[in-house]
């Protein structure tokens, strides 16, 4: 059983009007975020999008070319590292492979000049924290890459810090190992009370163990909130194709308020434009159902199957040669002609966003 003491205390962060250069290369445009004191907040962003900058200046090992970082109240934006009271975890664990566990783990208590007794204390209670009790006297050769992975979030923890940072930690790791270190990692963060900024491009763990997310790409934020609200509600097409599967069928908004795509033609609730507009309706592929009438329904024929367990996906096609996947648990055979019932859609087009329930 893990002990649970609270860290000391969690800041909020605040990165405003952020931006970054490296020579003519502008990486990070203006990016504004408030991160709550306790909250678990993932960046993700397809590679290059500029994650591990940002986390870098919020870490204080980069500087920004514009705008200011805050914690709390406290402008930190050109505070060294050492001085911002973080623990940071990298994705190579970054482990000092010569020094036994013990000394990997106490290196920010020496060098903060701990007593030894406290050291000892603190080393055992960041290693029972993170499931690893007994492995002080190991090399970190010695330890499996999970382990070491461990090992470097105790060596994160173990000085109390205000604010947790986590660069791609589970990236080297084996699918299944990563699944439930993820788990761990969040509750360790729930258990101190810490609050933590994590960096993936792993849209199903960012899903998983986040408060709240942040998308970037190509160094701009594309939307930041609870992760229903951006796979339910993204504000964007590439949210909406970033995060889970999604349906995208190209077509018009007209002034009568319908979505029309070729012989699709369906009426959409909210605000009419004023002119047809060109609009991209969205749907996932839970949101497809096949029913046994036609009324108001869509005709389609189903054209691939996809056994995935309990779960079947199969590709449908509408009359006028639109493909639509859709993902149910009831089975059905390729050929079968079959109506389809479109539930929660979201529209896209330009500044203007109508969803249907
Ligand atoms: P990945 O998921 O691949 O790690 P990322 O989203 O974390 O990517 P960054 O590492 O922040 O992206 O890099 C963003 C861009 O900035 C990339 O084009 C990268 O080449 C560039 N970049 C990062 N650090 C430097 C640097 N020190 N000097 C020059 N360019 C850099």
């Amino acid at each position: 059983m893990r002990p649970t003491t609270k860290a000391a205390t969690s800041v909020g962060v605040r990165i405003k009007n952020i931006s970054k250069s490296f020579g003519q290369t502008e990486v990070l445009k203006s990016i504004n975020l408030d991160i709550l004191p306790g909250e678990f907040f993932t960046i993700i962003g397809p590679s290059g999008c500029g994650k591990t900058t940002l986390l870098r200046i919020i870490s204080g090992f980069h500087q920004p070319s514009g705008g200011k970082v805050f914690f709390n109240d406290q402008d930190v934006t050109y505070l060294p590292p050492w001085e911002r009271n973080i623990g940071f975890v990298f994705q190579n664990y970054a482990l000092w492979p010569n020094m036994t566990i013990f000394d990997n783990v106490a290196y920010g208590l020496k060098i903060r000049k701990k007593p030894k007794d406290v050291i000892r204390e603190k080393v055992k209670w960041a290693l029972d924290v993170v499931d690893l009790p007994g492995v002080e006297k190991q090399h970190p050769g010695q330890l499996s890459g999970g382990m070491q992975q461990r090992v470097a979030i105790a060596r994160a923890i173990v000085i109390d810090p205000a604010l947790l940072l986590l660069d791609e930690p589970l990236s080297n790791l084996d699918a299944k190992l990563r699944v439930s270190l993820r788990k761990h990692i969040r509750e360790i963060q729930t258990e101190l009370g810490i609050t933590a900024i994590y960096v993936t491009h792993d849209q199903e763990e960012a899903l998983e163990i986040s408060d709240r997310i942040a998308i970037l790409n190509g160094g701009m934020l594309q939307q930041a909130g609870r992760p229903e609200e951006l796979y339910e509600n993204p504000s964007n097409l590439f949210v909406a194709g970033f995060l889970g599967e999604a349906n995208f069928i190209e077509g018009v908004l007209t002034a009568s308020g319908h979505f029309q795509a070729n012989s699709l033609k369906l009426s959409v609730p909210g605000n009419r434009p004023a002119v047809d507009t060109q609009a991209t309706l969205v749907i996932r592929p839970e949101n497809i159902q096949v029913v046994s009438s036609g009324d108001g329904h869509v005709e389609a024929t189903l054209i691939k199957r996809y056994y995935l367990g309990a779960l079947k996906r199969f590709v449908a096609q509408l009359a006028d040669g639109t493909t639509l996947y859709l993902e149910t648990f009831q089975d059905h055979t390729v050929g079968d002609k079959v109506w389809l019932e479109l539930g929660k859609t979201r529209l896209i087009c330009e500044e203007e966003i109508h969803a249907s329930a």
